[in-house]
């Protein structure tokens, strides 16, 4: 991926924490439900969790908290040394710096391809529209639909929209890429070419927090497995810890049930 490689080089001084996001004793609630309890969670520059954990013990919750989509009641949330802005353009350009792949792809449905991949660089990264588009073309090259640039989303396959929202999220440089469930939605044959894509930018060093129930993506590309239930993190391990030899009870329900 050369133009990470670009930005790495000529990144200057040296970051001023490894500790990329940064989440400290974070509760919420939606109405009686305590759907983020007590959470502590720290990622590192480049490393990849992976999120796993029955439906609704507040995973998509948790994604959205990182990146403000969800406000939380109490507890802090930083990202890169900077605690979450509150609105206006810095809450703009926090998003930038956390991208986001959601379970529906979320394309603008009457934008092109390339422009869905040049929008977000011209309006809150004010790239000019040359440059933007130059990068999104070779984003879109990166993730194999170089050759769709000019079409729509209902144009494309599901596992082409979702590497098209790859694509946008990385035209921002996020700091960090955050994945909802990214294959949930895709017909069996599709997992994979985005699975790919993944694998790919993990194994080139970008941070990541996936939610995924794909187990053989978490076995090879995670660095820590994080199991959720009930609002709260149950359980941390490298995966080989965590599939070899869980420690909760219900961890171990979870996984014989969907291993
Ligand atoms: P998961 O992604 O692990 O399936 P979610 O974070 O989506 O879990 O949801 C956790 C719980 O919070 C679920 O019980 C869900 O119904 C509830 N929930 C999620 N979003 C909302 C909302 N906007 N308002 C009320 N309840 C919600
Ligand atoms: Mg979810």
């Amino acid at each position: 991926m050369s133009e990470v490689s670009v930005t790495k080089d000529a990144r200057g001084p040296e970051p001023a924490t490894d500790k990329l996001v940064v989440l400290d004793n974070v509760n919420k609630h939606f109405g009686a439900l305590h759907v983020l309890q007590d959470i502590d969670l720290t990622i590192a520059r480049g490393e990849v969790v992976v999120v796993i954990g029955p439906s609704g013990s507040g995973k998509s919750t948790l994604c959205r908290t990182i990146n403000r989509l969800e406000t939380v009641d109490s507890g802090g949330i930083t990202i890169d040394g900077k605690p979450l802005p509150q609105e206006g353009k810095e809450l703009a350009r926090l998003r930038a710096d956390v991208g986001m792949v959601f379970q529906s792809f979320n394309l603008f449905a009457h934008k092109t391809v390339l422009e869905n991949v040049t929008l977000g660089q011209t309006k809150v990264r004010k790239t000019d529209k040359q440059a933007a588009e130059q990068k999104a073309r070779t984003l879109l090259d990166r993730v194999g639909v170089g050759n769709q640039a000019d079409k729509y989303p209902a144009q494309l396959s599901g596992g082409q929209q979702q590497r098209v929202a790859i694509a946008r999220a990385l035209a921002m440089d996020p700091k960090v890429m955050l994945f909802d469930e990214p294959t949930s939605a895709l017909d069996p044959e599709m997992i994979n070419e985005v699975l790919e894509v993944m694998q790919q930018l993990a194994q080139e060093g970008m941070t990541m927090v996936v939610v995924t129930h794909e187990m053989g993506f978490a076995r090879s590309a995670a660095n820590r497995v994080v199991f959720m239930a009930d609002g709260r993190i149950v359980e941390e391990a490298t995966p080989d810890q965590f599939f070899s030899n869980p420690r909760s009870d219900r961890a171990k329900d979870f996984l014989s049930k969907i291993l």
